[in-house]
C-alpha cells in the first residue's frame, strides 16, 4: 500500500489538500507541509512516521506527522511536494506523547522531529526483528469442503481443511501453528492454497511477540508495611484512583489526577516497597506504571525487584538485543507490558493506559541527557504525569534542591488553601498520627517562611507553568520515611582528619590508621566492606618536580589521567614510571598516548601525583595482600554483564571489599556490609560548580547508606582534609534538611538555582578567533531580545574546559529569577534560526553542571 519510491525532480505538484505537517528527523527547526497523496487521504494521521521529500534533490527522509490540515500557509501550494509514503502503520506516537514532544522541543529548545526520534527507539524504526506471519483462512463454502473431507481420501489435506472447519466462520489461523496441529508439513498447507480450497494472508508482526517472552512468574508477595511506610501509602493511596469517569467500577476520587509526590526516605527506609505496593494498586485498575530508574547496570537488585513482583515487566536496558527492545517496544504499546522499568528515556514508552510513574533517586544528575534533545528525564516524568492526568512519584534520601524547594513551596501554599477551604474529602479521614508526621514537615515550612519573610526583597520564581497542576497547587505533596526498617540505625560516621593523619605519619597514606584497622577488623569478622573513591584511572596528574610542567591532553585544556597496565599487578608506582607500563588517558576526549620517559621539557623525571582507584586498588594489595578484593570503575567494567557477575561474586561473599568508583554508591543492598570507607570525601567537593556541596553531600549519604542494611550495625569512615566543612559536617550527621536549608539560604542569596533559571549555549569550532566572533554575535542578539526583562546575558567566556577534541568552546549563560522571561528571551533568538542553525552551538536549558 506504499507508493514506490518517486524519482528526483520528478514529483507531481499538489496544490489540494488535505496536507500533512512533518517534522523532520533532522537540525530542521519547523514543521514542513506536504501534500497527501489521493491514495493516502484518510490512512495518514497524526503521530504517524512517514516519509517525505526534502531539498533540491528531493532526498528521501523520514518525519512525524504534527498535524493533518485542509489547507497551507505556503505562498505557494503547487509547489508543494507530496508524502512518499507511511514508514509502518504499527509505529504511531499516541497524542500525550505527541504533546509531550511538542512541549520538549519548546522547553529545551530542540527540533521537534529530533524529539520524536529520540521517543522512538531505532529498534522499532528499522523494525528490526520483524517478520511476516502468515494467515489461512477457508477460501470456499464451508458445505463444499464438509462434501470434500467426506469422500475424499487425500488424509494429510483432510486433516488440515477438518481442522480449519473448527474455527468459527471468518476465523482464521496461524498457517504454522494449523500445519503443527494438523500434523503436516507447512508447504502441504501453502499446496491447499494454489488449489483454491484456502485463502493466505501475510501480516507484518514480530515473531514471538505473542508468545510469553514478557511473563515471568512473580516470586515475590508484598511485605507488611511498617507504621511510617503505611503513613506513606496511605497519604499516597486516595491519589492513585482513576480520575472520576475513567474506572466506572471505582469510586471516583477527588484527588485523584495529577499530583506530585516528593518521597524523602533515608537510605533503607524502604521506599522500594512503597513504590512496589503503589504499583500494585495502578495494576488492579488495569493501567501500567513507569519506573525509572538512574542506570539499570547500576541498579540491577532494584530492577530485579520489580520482576520478583509483577509478571509482565519490561526493564529496558542497554544489554537488550534489537529485537526484544523492539519486542518490548511493541509490547508496551498493546498494554501486555504492565510495568516498564528503565533509564531516562523509558520515560516516553507508549504505554495505552499510564496510571502512574515512579522516579527512584530523582536526584541522579545521569537523568539528564547531554545531547540533543538535552532534556532531564525526571522533569519529563513530571510533565507527562501532568499532561496523562496520573500521579508522579518522586523518590531520594537526598532530593535534588529543585525538587525538594519546588515541592516543599507549593504543598504548603496547598496546605494553605486547605484550611480555608477544607474540601478535599481526604484530609477530614487523616488519622492523628498521620498528621504528627505531617506536623514535622510544616515546621520546617514555617522555620523556612519565616527565614524567606525577613529577605523578602528576593522574589520567589514561580513554577513554570508546564510543571503548575491544572486546578491548585495543591497536588503536591512532601512525604518521609524517617528511620531505617526493621528498627535498623543509620550508619554511624566517623571522621578522620587527614591532614592530622599526615602529620602524625609522615607524607601521604592513602589509608588512616582508623580505616585500615577497621577494614581488617571486618573482614576478619566475616562481615564485608565498600571503599569508594571518586576518581577512576591511577593518579590524575602527570607533573615535573623540577619544571611543575603538567602533562595536558593534546585536544583538551586538560590534565591528562596516568592509567597503569591492566595485569601487572606486582609492580611499584615509580618502577611502573619509569618502565612506562601504563597510558596517559584524557578522560575528555578519550584520547590515549604513552607515558613520557622524561619531561617534555626540562628532561626531568615525571612523577605521579593526585588520586585514582587503580592506585588505591595498588596500595590495597600492598597492605591487604589476604583480602579478596575487587576494583569497580569504567575501566574494569566494560558491561552491564561484567558488573553483575560481580555483584554476584560479592553476595556470594566470595569478594570480601569492592572498591570503587561512585558506581558502588548507589542503590546497592547487601546485608553483609558493615562499614564503608570514604577515601576521600572532597574530590567533588573541588569541582568547579555550585553544586559541588550539593553533590558531595548526595555521594557521601548515598555510599554511607550502603552499610548497616542487614541485622548488623554500619560504620562509614570518612577521609576528608576538611574535616570542618559545614557540607561534611552535615552529611557526618546524614541531616538532609539541615544541609539542604542552609544550601539554600545561601543559593537564595546569590540567585542560584532553584531561586534562578538558567540556560547555557556552547559553542564550538576548530579555530579560536571563529569560535570567539560567533559567540560574541549570539551573545549581542541575546542581550537586545533581553532588553528591559531581568534575563542577565553573562559572557560570551571559555567554557571551564576550554577546548575539547581540538574544539574552542566558548560559552554564554542566561540566568533570570523565572522561568518564563528566560524562556522567552531564548524563544525570540531561536525563531529568528539562531540557536539550531548548526551542531555546533548546543543549548543547554537547566544544565546540571556549567
Ligand atoms: P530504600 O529504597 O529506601 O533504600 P528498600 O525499599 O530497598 O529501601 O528497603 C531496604 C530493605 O528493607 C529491603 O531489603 C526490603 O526488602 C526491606 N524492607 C522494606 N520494607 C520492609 C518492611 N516493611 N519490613 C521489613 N523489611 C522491609
Ligand atoms: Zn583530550
Amino acid at each position: 500500500d506504499q507508493p514506490a519510491q518517486l524519482p528526483a525532480r520528478a514529483l507531481p505538484t499538489a496544490a489540494e489538500g488535505p496536507f500533512a505537517a512533518v517534522a523532520i528527523e533532522k537540525s530542521v527547526d519547523r514543521a514542513l507541509d506536504y501534500a497527501i497523496p489521493k491514495t493516502l487521504v484518510g490512512s495518514v494521521v497524526v503521530g504517524q512516521r512517514v516519509r517525505v521529500p526534502l531539498g533540491r534533490g528531493n532526498k528521501p527522509n523520514f518525519g512525524y506527522v504534527t498535524a493533518i490540515k485542509p489547507t497551507t500557509d505556503y505562498r505557494d501550494p503547487s509547489k508543494i511536494k507530496p508524502l512518499l509514503g507511511i514508514d509502518d502503520k504499527r509505529v504511531l506516537i499516541p497524542p500525550t506523547l505527541m504533546e509531550l514532544a511538542c512541549w520538549m522541543s519548546r522547553y529545551y529548545i530542540a527540533p521537534l522531529g529530533l524529539v520524536l526520534e529520540c521517543i522512538i527507539p531505532s529498534a522499532v524504526k528499522k523494525r528490526t526483528g520483524v517478520g511476516y506471519i502468515t494467515f489461512v483462512q477457508l477460501a470456499k463454502p464451508r458445505e463444499e469442503v464438509q462434501a470434500f473431507l467426506e469422500k475424499a481420501k487425500a488424509p494429510k489435506r483432510r486433516a488440515v481443511l477438518a481442522r480449519l472447519l473448527q474455527l468459527e466462520p471468518g476465523h482464521s489461523v496461524e498457517l504454522l501453528r494449523l500445519a503443527k496441529e494438523a500434523g503436516v508439513k507447512p508447504n502441504t498447507v501453502r499446496k491447499l492454497a494454489g488449489l483454491g480450497w484456502i485463502s493466505l494472508k501475510a501480516e507484518v508482526d514480530l515473531p514471538g511477540m505473542t508468545a510469553d517472552t514478557l511473563v515471568v512468574p512473580a516470586t515475590e508477595v508484598s511485605i507488611a508495611l511498617n507504621e511510617d511506610q503505611q503513613k506513606v501509602f496511605d497519604d499516597i493511596l486516595p491519589r492513585l484512583s482513576p480520575p472520576a469517569g475513567v474506572d466506572g467500577s471505582t469510586q471516583p476520587s477527588p484527588s485523584a489526577g495529577f499530583s506530585v509526590n516528593l518521597l524523602m526516605g533515608v537510605t533503607g527506609s524502604g521506599k522500594t516497597e512503597v513504590y512496589l505496593q503503589c504499583i500494585e494498586r495502578v495494576l488492579a485498575q488495569g493501567r501500567q506504571a513507569i519506573v525509572l530508574v538512574p542506570e539499570i547496570a547500576l541498579t540491577p537488585q532494584t530492577a530485579r525487584r520489580f520482576v520478583a513482583r509483577f509478571g509482565k515487566v519490561a526493564i529496558l536496558h542497554s544489554g537488550l538485543s534489537a529485537g526484544t527492545r523492539h519486542k518490548y517496544w511493541q509490547q508496551i504499546a498493546t498494554g501486555q507490558a504492565q510495568v516498564i522499568v528503565g533509564a531516562r528515556s523509558a520515560i516516553f514508552a507508549p504505554v495505552p493506559n499510564l496510571g502512574m510513574i515512579v522516579v527512584d533517586e530523582e536526584h541522579e544528575s545521569s537523568y539528564k541527557q547531554d545531547q540533543l534533545p538535552r532534556y532531564h528525564g525526571r522533569d519529563v516524568a513530571v510533565k507527562r504525569a501532568q499532561l496523562e492526568k496520573v500521579p508522579i512519584l518522586l523518590g531520594s534520601a537526598t532530593p535534588s534542591l529543585e525538587m525538594y524547594e519546588r515541592v516543599r513551596r507549593e504543598a504548603t501554599a496547598g496546605n494553605a488553601e486547605n484550611h480555608h477551604g477544607g474540601t478535599e474529602a481526604r484530609r477530614a479521614t487523616r488519622n492523628s498520627a498521620d498528621h504528627s508526621q505531617r506536623h514535622d514537615l510544616k515546621q520546617i515550612d514555617q522555620s523556612r517562611v519565616a527565614a524567606g519573610a525577613k529577605s523578602s526583597s528576593v522574589e520567589l520564581p514561580s513554577v513554570p507553568p508546564c510543571l503548575r497542576g491544572d486546578s491548585s497547587s495543591s497536588n503536591y505533596h512532601l512525604l518521609s520515611l524517617p528511620r531505617r526498617v526493621r528498627g535498623l540505625s543509620l550508619p554511624h560516621v566517623e571522621v578522620i582528619d587527614m591532614k592530622q593523619e599526615m602529620r602524625m605519619r609522615r607524607g601521604v597514606n592513602l589509608f588512616s590508621q582508623r580505616l585500615e584497622y577497621m577494614l581488617t577488623n571486618t573482614v576478619a569478622q566475616g562481615h564485608q566492606a565498600i571503599l569508594l573513591l571518586n576518581r577512576r584511572g591511577y593518579s590524575n596528574y602527570v607533573h615535573c618536580p623540577s619544571c611543575q610542567h603538567v602533562v595536558t591532553c593534546k585536544y583538551c585544556d586538560k590534565t591528562m589521567t596516568y592509567h597503569r597496565s591492566t595485569g601487572e599487578h606486582t609492580l611499584s608506582a615509580k618502577i611502573m614510571a619509569s618502565a612506562h607500563a601504563g597510558q596517559l588517558h584524557c578522560h575528555y576526549c578519550l584520547a590515549v598516548n604513552t607515558l613520557p620517559t622524561q619531561c617534555p621539557e626540562c628532561g626531568k623525571l615525571l612523577s605521579l601525583f593526585g588520586l585514582g582507584t587503580q592506585r588505591v586498588e595498588e596500595e590495597m594489595q600492598r597492605k591487604f595482600p589476604d583480602i579478596k578484593f575487587a576494583r569497580v570503575d569504567s575501566d574494569t567494567m566494560r558491561s552491564a554483564k561484567d558488573y553483575e557477575e560481580l555483584l554476584g561474586k560479592f553476595g556470594r561473599k566470595e569478594i570480601q571489599v569492592m572498591l570503587g568508583t561512585q558506581m558502588i554508591a548507589k542503590g546497592l543492598d547487601y546485608p553483609n556490609v558493615t562499614l564503608v570507607g570514604v577515601i576521600s570525601g572532597d574530590t567533588a567537593l573541588a569541582l568547579p560548580d555550585f553544586r559541588a556541596a550539593e553533590r558531595t553531600f548526595q555521594l557521601i549519604t548515598q555510599v554511607a547508606g550502603r552499610a548497616g542494611r542487614g541485622d548488623l550495625p554500619g560504620r562509614v569512615i570518612l577521609q576528608t582534609f576538611l574535616p570542618d566543612d559545614p557540607t561534611i559536617q552535615a552529611a557526618i550527621k546524614q541531616d538532609y534538611v539541615g544541609f539542604a536549608e542552609r544550601e539554600l539560604i545561601s543559593r537564595k542569596e546569590v540567585g542560584l538555582p532553584p531561586f534562578a533559571r538558567m540556560a547555557r549555549i556552547v559553542l564550538r569550532d576548530e579555530e579560536a578567533d571563529k569560535v570567539q566572533q560567533t559567540a560574541e554575535e549570539l551573545a549581542g542578539e541575546l542581550a537586545i531580545a533581553a532588553a528591559g526583562t531581568n534575563v542577565q546575558i553573562k559572557g560570551p567566556m571559555p567554557c571551564a574546559v576550554g577546548r575539547i577534541a581540538g574544539y574552542f568552546r566558548h560559552q554564554i549563560v542566561l540566568q533570570s529569577p523565572a522561568a518564563t522571561p528566560l524562556q522567552r528571551v531564548l524563544a525570540s533568538v531561536r525563531a529568528r534560526g539562531l540557536l539550531n542553525k548548526s551542531e555546533r552551538i548546543a543549548v543547554d536549558v537547566n544544565p546540571v553542571s556549567l
